[in-house]
C-alpha cells in the first residue's frame, strides 16, 4: 500500500507578508505547489547577503518537497531591464558593467550566471525547476503590456509605456503588500522633473524607449527599447505557474516597489491577484548594516571559503556558512560576525560527530531518557511553524545530547526507536537543512593542503625572483600534473583545482 504523503498529516503555517500573519497553507491544487522566487541581477558576483536569501528559499523548497508536495520552483535570472535606480532612471546594470569592462552584455550575463550557479552549488542549494531569463521573454512582455494598455491601466508617452498607478488605485489597491497608501505616497514625493514622461511619480515603466547609447534594445510597437524590471517577474511567473499561483518569494527589500508593482501588473493584466502567499526573507547585515553591492558593505562567498578577508580569522566550509545562516529564522535579521561563524562551526561538527556516533549506536530492550516520537513531532512542529529552522536545530541538539548519553551508557534506546531516530536525524539534517557531511579531520586536512600549495606558490615566487626559472617552472608543471592550476594575476598567484 502506498504511504500517504506527509502533507496530509502535517499542518504547515506560512507567514504571509500581505496579511502580516501566519496562515495555514493550502495550495491551489492539492499536492502541487507553484513557487516563484526573484533571482539575481547578473552584473556582478553574488555576495553573502544574496546567498542568504537563496538559502532561505532552498530550505523552504526542501521542506515542501519533504512533505511530499510536487513543487514547481521558478527562479528567474534578471539579465536586462534592471536600472541603477528604482525610479526607472539610470543605466541598465548589465549594460553599464559591459561598457566598463568593454564586453558584450551577454558576456557579463554569462560570467555572473555561472558564478551564481557555482556558488549556490557549493552551498548545496537545489537548482530550481525552471530558470527563465528576462531577455528570453521579451515577446511575452510586449504582449502583456498590450493587454494592460487595452485594459486601461497603462499609457504611452514618447515611445515609453507607463503603468497608471492612480487609475489602477481607483478600482484596486496599490500598496496593499507594503502597507502604503497612495495618497501618502503622493504627498511625500517631489514633483516630477520637467523631462519626465510620467503622469505621476508613482507610475512605473513597463517599456522604456532606449536612448541612442543604450545597447540592450528590442523592437516593439512603441519604440526600440527594453522592458521594465518589474514586468519580467509578472511574465515569467504567470507563464510557468499560471495567472494565480501559490508562493512568491524574494528578499525583504523587494517588497516595495518590485513586488507591489508585480501585484498591480498581474491584477491589471489578468483581473486576478497573482499570488496567495507572499514570503520575504530578511537581510544579512555586516557591522549592523545591510550587505549591499551598492555600498560595498559586503563579504563574498569566496572570502568565506578562502578565509582571505580581514573580517575573518580563517576559512570556513560552505556547509558551515549555510548552517550559520539556518541557525537564524529566515524572517529575522542576521548579523554576520567571525565569532558567530566560529561558534556555528563548533556546533556543526558536534552535530556531524553525533551523526557518525548514531551509525554504530548500541541498541537495548527499552528506550530510557528520551521520547523519540515526541521529539520527532516537535521537529515537525518547528518546521510547520513558518519554517522555524533555529528551533528545529535546537531540537536536533536535544537528540545529540541523548545520543551521547546512550554512547556513554547513561541511557538506552530500543531497536524500533533507534531506526526512527536515525531516519529522522538524517532526513532533517541532510534533506531538509541541506547540510553536507564533512568532518573536522577532513576539513582540517584540506586547510593544511591549501596551506601547502600556498607554500609552494611562495617558493616559486622566490625562485622567479632569483631568476631560477627551472625551479619555478617545475613547481608549476608538477602541480598542474596533479590537477592544481596556478594562475598569476595582478594581486599575486592563486590556484584552482581542475
Ligand atoms: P539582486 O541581485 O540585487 O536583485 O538581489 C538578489 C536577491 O538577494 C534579492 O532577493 C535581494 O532581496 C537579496 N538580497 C540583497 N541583499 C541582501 C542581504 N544583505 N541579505 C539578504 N538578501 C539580500
Ligand atoms: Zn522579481
Amino acid at each position: 500500500m502506498a504511504v500517504a504523503p506527509l502533507y496530509k498529516t502535517q499542518e504547515l503555517k506560512i507567514y504571509n507578508s500581505i496579511s502580516s500573519q501566519k496562515e495555514v497553507f493550502t495550495p491551489i491544487t492539492e499536492g502541487n505547489i507553484g513557487m516563484y522566487v526573484c533571482g539575481p541581477t547578473v552584473y556582478s558576483n553574488v555576495h553573502l547577503g544574496n546567498c542568504r536569501t537563496f538559502i532561505s528559499f532552498d530550505l523552504i523548497y526542501r521542506y515542501l518537497k519533504h512533505l511530499g508536495y510536487k513543487v514547481r520552483y521558478v527562479r528567474n535570472i534578471t539579465d536586462a531591464g534592471h536600472l541603477e535606480n528604482d525610479a526607472d532612471e539610470g543605466e541598465d546594470k548589465v549594460s553599464k558593467k559591459a561598457r566598463l569592462e568593454q564586453l558584450e552584455p551577454m558576456e557579463i550575463v554569462q560570467r555572473y550566471t555561472l558564478d551564481f550557479h557555482n556558488i549556490l552549488a557549493k552551498f548545496n542549494n537545489i537548482p530550481p525547476s525552471i530558470e527563465p531569463t528576462a531577455t528570453g521573454h521579451i515577446v511575452e512582455q510586449i504582449e502583456i503590456i498590450k493587454t494592460i494598455i487595452d485594459n486601461g491601466f497603462a499609457y504611452v508617452a514618447n515611445g515609453s509605456v507607463y503603468f497608471d498607478v492612480k487609475k489602477f488605485n481607483e478600482t484596486n489597491n496599490y500598496g496593499k503588500l507594503s502597507g502604503r497608501n497612495l495618497e501618502d505616497m503622493i504627498a511625500n514625493t517631489r514633483e516630477l522633473t520637467a523631462q519626465s514622461d510620467k503622469k505621476n511619480p508613482q507610475d512605473f515603466a513597463l517599456w522604456k524607449k532606449a536612448e541612442p547609447e543604450h545597447i540592450m534594445r528590442w523592437p516593439s510597437p512603441w519604440s526600440d527599447g527594453f522592458p521594465g524590471w518589474h514586468l519580467e517577474c509578472t511574465v515569467m511567473s504567470t507563464k510557468y505557474l499560471g495567472e494565480k499561483f501559490d508562493i512568491h518569494g524574494g528578499g525583504m527589500d523587494l517588497k516595495f516597489p518590485h513586488h507591489e508593482c508585480e501585484i498591480a501588473q498581474g491584477e491589471a493584466a489578468c483581473g486576478v491577484t497573482p499570488v496567495n502567499y507572499w514570503m520575504h526573507a530578511n537581510m544579512l547585515t555586516l557591522d549592523g548594516k545591510k550587505m549591499s553591492k551598492s555600498t560595498g558593505n559586503i563579504l563574498s562567498p569566496a572570502e568565506i571559503f578562502s578565509g582571505e578577508s580581514d573580517k575573518l580569522s580563517k576559512a570556513f566550509a560552505p556547509t558551515v556558512a549555510r548552517f550559520f545562516m539556518l541557525q537564524a529564522h529566515y524572517r529575522s535579521i542576521l548579523d554576520f560576525s567571525n565569532d558567530a561563524l566560529e561558534a556555528s562551526e563548533k556546533g556543526f561538527y558536534r552535530l556531524m560527530e553525533s551523526i557518525a556516533t548514531l551509525e554504530n549506536l548500541k541498541t537495548g530492550k527499552t528506550t530510557e531518557g528520551f521520547n523519540i516520537q515526541n521529539w520527532m513531532n516537535e521537529c515537525y512542529a518547528a518546521m510547520n511553524d513558518d519554517f522555524n529552522s533555529p528551533i528545529l536545530i535546537a531540537k536536533l541538539f536535544e537528540a545529540v545530547k541523548f545520543i551521547n548519553s546512550v554512547k556513554e551508557d547513561k541511557a538506552t534506546i530500543a531497536e524500533g526507536d533507534y531506526k526512527l531516530l536515525q531516519k529522522t536525524m538524517n532526513e532533517f539534517v541532510f534533506d531538509v537543512l541541506g547540510l553536507v557531511n564533512i568532518n573536522e579531520a577532513s576539513s582540517d586536512i584540506s586547510d593544511k593542503l591549501s596551506g601547502t600549495v600556498e607554500l609552494l606558490i611562495h617558493l616559486r615566487a622566490e625562485a622567479r625572483a632569483n631568476k631560477d626559472f627551472a625551479t619555478s617552472d617545475k613547481i608549476r608543471d608538477e602541480l598542474q600534473a596533479m590537477g592544481i592550476q596556478l594562475k598569476d594575476g595582478r594581486e599575486g598567484t592563486s590556484f584552482t583545482l581542475n
